[in-house]
């Protein structure tokens, strides 16, 4: 009879133990599509701010506390990106979760113009594929420590994905190269460490704190730095309005493009790095060939 509970308890409780799988919160869609790439399918991943929302404008809901509570890692890129998340981690009262910060130590851009600096920082490491190479292995890193019965799983897929971010910096340096134009005028600093790995110049910002408009002084100075440098287009970005860029352009006779720097939902499902990443590239080229 004891025989037959066991049996009927290890049959019960065995589906939920195979199954169980850690629980990780990525802040924003590019820090979830590296995440993606090495949980494969051996994790429950959430992301923080949802495709469409940006993270320089987020307010998190009060439900969003529960998935810090249940969260085994929580990765976030720092530098204030995520002004938001600390409140959402004290809130939760998880002191056993994994934070995973990939601009802690690092050596930051310090983007400066009109006095408006940053003063952590620009965080927008995840747009230079070779950054993004170094996010994945403290993602990695990460995982195992939550995680160290799938540590050889999450290693093999982190070389596997490395490879691929190896190969698109490649095509893409090959591709930016062919460049005629090489400066552009970008809604925010969302550019910069992609500019300085491919060489090309952040002519001007619109915004250097999102949200915050431009004056007319800055406006026109813009305007006279793209008809000088014969710039073709101003990137803007589908998380944030448009509006001040399309003044901007309409008075310099350029054109606006949207580039996305996070990703969005694309077939269904929220766009890959490298598919987002291959999308922006194409829409750049037609405006700086
Ligand atoms: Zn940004």
């Amino acid at each position: 009879m004891k025989k037959h509970i066991l049996i009927l308890f290890v049959a019960l409780l065995l589906p939920t133990m195979v199954l169980a799988k850690i629980k990780v919160l990525a802040s924003i869609v590019p820090v979830y599509n590296i995440a993606q790439a090495i949980t494969g399918d051996k994790a429950e991943l959430i992301v923080v701010v949802p495709p469409g929302a940006s993270p320089h404008t987020f307010s998190p809901k009060p439900s969003q506390v529960r998935d810090f509570a249940q969260a085994d890692v929580f990765l976030q890129v720092g530098a204030g990106l995520e002004f938001w998340a600390d409140k959402l981690v004290e809130a939760s009262g998880n002191k056993k979760m994994v934070i995973v910060n990939f601009t802690k130590g690092m050596k930051l851009i310090q983007n400066d113009s009109d006095g408006d600096k940053n003063e952590s920082g620009n965080p927008h490491i995840w747009l230079d594929p070779v950054r993004a190479a170094g996010m994945a292995k403290k993602i990695c890193s990460g995982l195992v420590t939550a995680d160290k019965k799938n540590k050889t799983y999450y290693q093999n897929n982190l070389e596997k994905f490395l490879k691929e971010l190896n190969t698109l910096n490649k095509k893409t340096a090959a591709e930016v190269a062919k460049f005629k134009i090489k400066e552009f005028v970008e809604f925010h600093p969302a550019w910069s460490y992609f500019a300085l790995r491919y060489k090309l110049k952040e002519a001007g910002v619109i915004e250097e704190t999102p949200g915050r408009e431009p004056s007319p002084k800055k406006v026109l100075a813009l305007v006279k730095k793209i008809k000088q440098a014969g710039i073709k287009a101003i990137f803007a970005e589908p998380q944030l309005s448009p509006k001040a860029a399309e003044v901007i352009a309409k008075e310099a006779g350029v054109k606006v493009l949207i580039l996305d720097p996070l990703g969005k939902i694309k077939d269904g499902k929220i766009n890959g790095y490298i598919s987002n990443f291959e999308d922006n590239i194409k829409i750049m080229k037609e405006a700086m060939k």
